[in-house]
């Protein structure tokens, strides 16, 4: 049986009183797989402190590409790392198109995670319209391509988010979810990256995850909605 890896996305919800009630509720399930949350960074601390005595690791959101310096607002990577966060998401479809963030900012960012031995959950999918007009697979082999550019294939992890399931209630089918599953992980393996997880992220809930997570290319999921809330994000897990 596959290894699973369940990630938890909480965007910019919760605070951090709400983080502590949240894991007071959540009935981490004895077993093998690899649970990680992003909380919001101003939560990361709570986060660390309500789950020091399980196994979950926990991440942040997003870093800044550089190290330190004058940029306002930023999450300093090794700062992350100091207050505990073992992850880092990078390359967000939120951080690429609210933000700009483009390959050769995610590559840099990457990179640094990876300098500071941080585990990386690296993100990408395709729009609407480019699912539309067959360029699926040809969008993703470019994110990958250049996102994960001169990374080791040591600490990291994919995530399929397609843009058009995130956040919007509409799921991938199973099969669409595998194919393109299937097509990340044969790049992957052409291109150094063989035995990294790929895991599938976009309006996962309880009454879909058990379908996706049998496709014989998906890990594990990348959930954000439904990560929320205590007892969903448990049954995604248990799916
Ligand atoms: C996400 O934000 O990574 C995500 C997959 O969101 P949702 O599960 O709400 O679609």
């Amino acid at each position: 049986m596959k290894h699973k890896i369940f990630a938890a996305n909480w965007k910019m919800y919760k605070s951090p009183a709400d983080t502590q009630k949240f894991f007071q509720n959540f009935l981490v399930i004895p077993g093998d797989s690899t649970l990680i949350f992003f909380p919001p960074a101003l939560c990361v601390n709570h986060a660390i402190e309500a789950t020091s005595s399980t196994h979950i690791k926990i991440g942040v959101q997003n870093i800044a590409a550089t190290a330190e310096g004058a940029f306002t607002g930023e999450n300093s990577a090794s700062v992350a790392k100091e207050m505990g966060c073992q992850y880092a998401l990078i390359g967000h479809s939120e951080r690429r198109s609210l933000f700009q963030e483009t390959d050769a900012m995610l590559n840099q960012k990457a990179k640094l995670a990876q300098s500071l031995d941080l585990h990386i959950v690296f993100c990408v999918g395709e729009s609407l319209d480019q699912r539309k007009s067959n360029q699926t697979k040809s969008i993703i082999s470019e994110q990958l391509s250049a996102g994960l550019a001169g990374l080791k294939n040591e600490n990291l992890i994919l995530a399929y988010e397609p843009v058009w399931a995130i956040g919007t209630g509409i799921t991938a089918s199973p099969q669409q979810a595998e194919q393109t599953q299937k097509e990340i992980i044969e790049w992957l393996n052409a291109n150094g990256f063989s035995g990294v997880p790929v895991l599938y992220g976009g309006s996962v809930k309880p009454e879909n995850a058990k379908e996706l997570i049998s496709q014989p290319s998906i890990s594990g999921f990348l959930v954000g909605g439904a990560s929320l809330n205590p007892e969903s994000f448990a049954q995604i897990c248990q799916a």
